[in-house]
């Protein structure tokens, strides 16, 4: 596991011009490349092997929508050779300290703007920032990430392993899906639109009508979700994340079908992307066989 998230006494224990630094001369002598949430720092850090140090910024486990640097988070950004996040909006708490860095030179990397965005039209049109969920858009990516990772921390970096591995996760998730005779699923936000797209199933409704998990749904659009799954013959609701345990719950005793908790914004202990991606298929997959 190459993945590192500095540790507070790391942290504190540099100080410049202190004999203690030294132990640590190696490691601030290779790149430093911060990515903001786990899924993304996984397909980073297979792709930069011991070339550099790779810095996940939100813990596994946490919500990336949602979630809030601290002082050395701050720090840690603004001391990268590269930033690397998801764009589109995802990582909401760090938007302005990202673009502050940016102005102070640090160079970024916004995944979200070297792929073919799902936009949901209307007053306002808004980007679906859930990427990370077809590796399909990860092989779109991974040129223009692989240059400006090259290019900011002076590396030689080949993606060509990296993109036969994910066009190999890809057949392999195609292949779990077909293994059932219909997806069509009910999700706790409106994050599984990619993977649905990509794989040929179908998104009714989500219990949280929205991109992001610090929305709340109304009881008329429960109302309507219901009236939905109904018609579809959902056979599952696939919650998690943002979602009231209560309200998914109670929406699939009323329809009869079970309410299932997906992880899908970080790995959940997951070794890396493939597993993330294979569990999160095979787990749609077993509900709807
Ligand atoms: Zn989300």
């Amino acid at each position: 596991m190459r993945m590192i998230l500095k540790s507070a006494l790391g942290f504190l224990a540099c100080i410049p011009f202190v004999a203690a630094c030294s132990t640590t001369s190696s490691e601030s002598s290779s790149p430093q490349i911060v990515v903001t949430y786990s899924v993304l720092g996984s397909i980073v850090t297979d792709l930069v092997g011991d070339a550099a140090e790779v810095t996940i910024l939100i813990p596994d486990g946490q919500d990336p929508h949602e979630f809030q640097p601290s002082a050395r988070d701050i720090e840690t950004i603004n001391n990268a050779d590269i930033v690397i996040s998801n764009g589109l909006d995802f990582e909401e708490g760090l938007l302005e300290v990202l673009a502050s860095a940016e102005e102070n030179g640090v160079p970024q990397f916004r995944v979200g703007n070297y792929i073919t965005q799902r936009i949901e039209e209307g007053d306002h049109n808004i980007a679906d920032p859930h990427l990370w969920l077809s590796p399909a858009n990860f092989i779109e990516a991974l040129p223009s990430l692989t240059s400006a990772i090259n290019e900011a921390a002076g590396l030689s970096i080949d993606s060509a392993a990296q993109s036969d591995a994910l066009t190999q996760l890809d057949e392999d998730i195609t292949s779990v899906i077909k293994s059932i005779p219909s997806c069509v699923l009910v999700s706790g936000h409106d994050e599984l639109g990619y993977f649905s797209d990509h794989y040929g199933c179908t998104v009714v409704g989500a219990i949280i009508p929205s991109f992001s998990t610090t929305s709340e749904a109304t009881a008329s659009q429960i109302a309507n979700l219901k009236k939905l799954a109904t018609e579809n013959d959902v056979k599952a609701v696939f919650t998690g994340l943002g979602t009231p345990p209560e309200v998914s719950e109670q929406l699939a005793n009323e329809l009869g079908i079970a309410a299932v908790s997906l992880s899908t914004h970080y790995l959940n202990g997951a070794a890396n992307y493939r597993e993330f991606m294979l569990n999160l298929a095979n787990q749609i997959a077993e509900v709807l066989r």
